[in-house]
Order: structure tokens, then C-alpha cells, then sequence
């Protein structure tokens, strides 16, 4: 291989570049991304950013010293074998990585609405969120729920929209999201509640209530930034279909990161994982797949959220109808256990417990039984299970 382009500069985007260069690729690298920024991390922006308490998170990178050519501001348009098109003219490849990331979905409707994607996007919505400001969140999931804790913060009247039953519904279940409930002491938190559109002024519910907002922001969720790869020769299927080795269905070709679908050997299945681990880790095994060595992704997902003054974060991956167990400790803490029939740890939720969650992480990994009398006594480390 003597040329790799690495489409998209987020986060794993960089990592591959960086990848590439630690395992000892020695040929040419060019690093396209549509944003104009160099890369930065996403989490900080529903949190440090958002509150005001930093103005950016970029990632420390020294594009010279790792011989990275990059080109910001420079989108990808279509792929063909060994050629990438992008907005300023062709470029040639022998190996891609597709690290195009996620982007987030809209709500109909014409009145102005903010998403929280971009660095841009949050001081967009930093901008709004003055005290006393009517702000609407539509979603009650992870980015919902971090949009909620910095508005309520700054003193914003806040109005959280969701249509399931619980927060955290779609990606915990709503036995889990019910616990999170009490969390929105001061919002106004409704549920079972759809969208129609977003109008001048606020958003239309269906049935026609209208509530009354200043700032509008949608917060339900991404779909995989592949759109620009749509009818070219390559495996789309919620993301870039991958194998283990992050290979896409085009030779010279592997995803990372949020776009990436790749087969999981430990869960036999396919997973796409839009958190920042993923982004992190998943880029080494890219690099080394393009470099010819065989090397496999198989993590045991991990991501966490803060919201409301609490730590929640989530390792594993639970199938429907796991059975799912608590660890409560009197002094409000509590963690959540996805277990198999026959008592393996699938799933680990924490909040406020990181022990649980690396002590969980370790044991989904090596697989095996708990003891399920002792778990379910927040005394007893879990590695002790
Ligand atoms: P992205 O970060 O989306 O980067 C992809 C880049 O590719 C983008 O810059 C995009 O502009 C560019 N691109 C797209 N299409 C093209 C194209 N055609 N041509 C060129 N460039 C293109 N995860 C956690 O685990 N914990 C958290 O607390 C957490 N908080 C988050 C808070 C926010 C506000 C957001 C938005 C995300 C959060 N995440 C969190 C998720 C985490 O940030 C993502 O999983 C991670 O950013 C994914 O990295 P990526 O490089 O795969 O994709």
C-alpha cells in the first residue's frame, strides 16, 4: 500500500492516521474532513463546552511530525475502486479507511431547530441558553438528557419531549429508564409524547398542543454518515458492513468508528456502536487490517453519559430478555446486571459505581459465572461474584 486516504477527521479518523504511522506505515496519508476544524472530541461539547466551562476539545496533533497530509474542509462525494471524489477534484487510493462518523436526525417542520453534533453546533446552542430561556428538548436520550442538565443549569424553563415511556427507553429499556426519572426535578418532562413539527416559536405536539420555546433542540438520535457512498460497489447496511477485521466489501477498504457495522465474533452478531471507545480503539485494528496483519475488533462495548450530576456508564451488550438484576446501595448508588439463563454477565450499567463498571467489563471479557446471591449485595466487590 503506498497511499491511504482516510475519509472523515473525527476522532477516527485521526486515530487511524495515527494508527497507520505507530505500526510503521512508511507511504503517503491524506486525511479529509467537511468540517472546517481540526479533530476534536465530541463528548466535552454536551458538557464542558455546552456549560461554558471550556470552548473547545481538540485533540492534541502534530499532522508534521506523523506526515499526515490534511485537508479540512473537503467532503467526499462517491467512491469508486481506487478512487475517492471529493468536493475539491479526485483522489487516487490503494488503501481507504471510511471514518465518516454519524450525523444527527432532524425533526420535520420550519422553524429553527439545533442539533449537537458539531463544535459549531454547541456554541450555537451555548448562545441560547441564557437564564430564563423556554428551551424544548425533544428526546429523553443520552444527548437529551446532557442538553437538559446544562440548560436546567443555566437557569433555562426546560421542556424534555419523549415519545417513549421512559428516558433512556430505546437504549437501556424503560425498567432503567424508569430509575432516571426523578432525575428531571425542575422540568418539565413529558413522555409518551411525539413531535409533529417545529414552528416559529416552539414545536407542534401531534394531537396540536403547542409548546412555546426559544430554543429548539433535537435529540433523537444519529444515522451513519454513509449517505455520500450510496449506489458505489460497497456493503451498506445501517453503516459500512464490516467483517471482524473492519474489511468492507471493497478491496483496500475497512471502517471505523460511528459508520462502522462490523461482525462481532465474542456476541455473533453485527454491531455498530456509536460511542467514543469505539472511535478510540477501533481505528488500530483498521490500520493494521490495511497493513496485511491479521488483527480482529472484538470490545466489549463501552460509553458512558453524565446527566444531572450523575456518572452512568454502560459496558457489554445485552440481547432482548436478559434477565436483569440490581445492585442497590442505600446510599443511592446502583448498577444494573444483564446476566444469561445460566448466569453469565452480558451488560453492566454503573451510576455512580465506576468500580462495578471496570470490575463488570473485566468479567464480561473473561466470561464467566456469577454467583447471584452475592451479587445482588452492593458490599461484595463484583470480581468477588
Ligand atoms: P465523528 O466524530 O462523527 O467524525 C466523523 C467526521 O467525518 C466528522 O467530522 C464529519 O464532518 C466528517 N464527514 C462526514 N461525512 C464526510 C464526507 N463525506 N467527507 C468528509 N468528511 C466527512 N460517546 C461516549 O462514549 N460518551 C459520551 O459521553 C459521549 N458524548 C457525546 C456528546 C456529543 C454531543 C456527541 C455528538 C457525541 C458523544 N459521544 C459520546 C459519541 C462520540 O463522540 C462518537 O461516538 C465519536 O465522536 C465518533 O467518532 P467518529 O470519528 O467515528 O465520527
Amino acid at each position: 500500500v503506498n497511499h491511504v486516504v482516510v475519509v472523515g477527521a473525527g476522532l477516527a479518523g485521526l486515530r487511524s492516521a495515527e494508527a497507520l504511522r505507530s505500526r510503521g506505515f512508511t507511504g503517503r496519508i491524506t486525511l479529509i474532513g467537511q468540517e472546517r476544524h481540526r479533530p476534536y472530541d465530541r463528548p466535552p461539547l454536551s458538557k464542558a463546552v455546552l456549560s461554558g466551562a471550556a470552548d473547545s476539545s481538540f485533540v492534541e496533533t502534530d499532522f508534521a511530525a506523523i506526515d499526515v497530509d490534511f485537508r479540512p474542509g473537503v467532503s467526499a462525494k462517491a467512491l469508486r475502486e481506487g478512487v475517492v471524489e471529493t468536493t475539491e477534484g479526485e483522489l487516487d487510493y490503494d488503501g481507504l479507511v471510511i471514518a465518516t462518523g454519524a450525523e444527527p436526525i432532524r425533526l420535520p417542520g420550519d422553524g429553527p431547530q439545533h442539533v449537537l453534533r458539531t463544535l459549531d453546533d454547541a456554541h450555537e446552542l451555548r448562545a441560547g441558553l441564557v437564564r430564563g430561556a423556554r428551551v424544548a428538548i425533544i428526546g429523553a436520550g443520552w444527548i437529551g438528557a446532557e442538553v437538559a442538565t446544562a440548560a436546567r443549569r443555566a437557569g433555562c424553563a426546560v421542556t424534555v419531549i419523549e415519545a417513549g415511556p421512559t428516558p433512556l427507553a430505546t437504549a437501556v429499556g424503560t425498567e432503567i429508564g424508569a430509575r432516571t426519572e426523578h432525575w428531571y426535578d425542575g422540568i418539565d418532562l413529558r413522555l409518551d409524547t411525539m413531535v409533529g413539527s417545529v414552528e416559529e416559536g416552539g414545536v407542534e405536539l401531534v394531537g396540536g398542543e403547542f409548546i412555546e420555546a426559544h430554543v429548539v433542540v433535537a435529540g433523537i438520535g444519529v444515522r451513519p454518515a454513509v449517505e455520500w457512498l450510496a449506489g458505489d460497489d460497497i456493503d451498506l447496511h445501517n453503516g459500512v458492513v464490516t467483517d471482524e477485521h473492519l474489511r468492507a466489501s471493497l478491496p483496500g477498504t475497512v471502517a471505523a468508528g460511528d459508520c462502522a457495522a462490523w461482525w462481532s465474533r465474542r456476541w455473533q452478531t453485527r454491531l455498530r456502536v456509536e460511542h467514543w471507545d469505539t472511535a478510540l480503539n477501533s481505528p488500530e485494528v483498521a490500520a493494521g487490517t490495511l497493513m496485511g496483519e491479521d488483527v480482529a475488533y472484538d470490545p466489549v462495548p463501552y460509553f458512558w453519559s453524565e446527566q444531572f450530576g450523575h456518572m452512568v456508564q454502560y459496558a457489554g451488550h445485552h440481547p432482548a430478555g436478559e434477565r436483569l438484576l440490581y445492585r442497590e446501595d442505600p446510599g443511592g448508588t446502583w448498577s444494573a446486571v444483564w446476566l444469561t439463563a445460566d448466569d453469565f454477565l452480558t451488560a453492566v450499567l454503573a451510576v455512580d459505581r465506576p468500580r462495578d463498571l471496570l470490575q463488570g467489563r473485566r468479567i464480561i471479557a473473561a466470561g464467566h459465572r456469577l454467583d447471584t446471591e452475592r451479587l445482588v449485595d452492593p458490599q461484595v466487590s463484583l470480581r468477588d461474584c
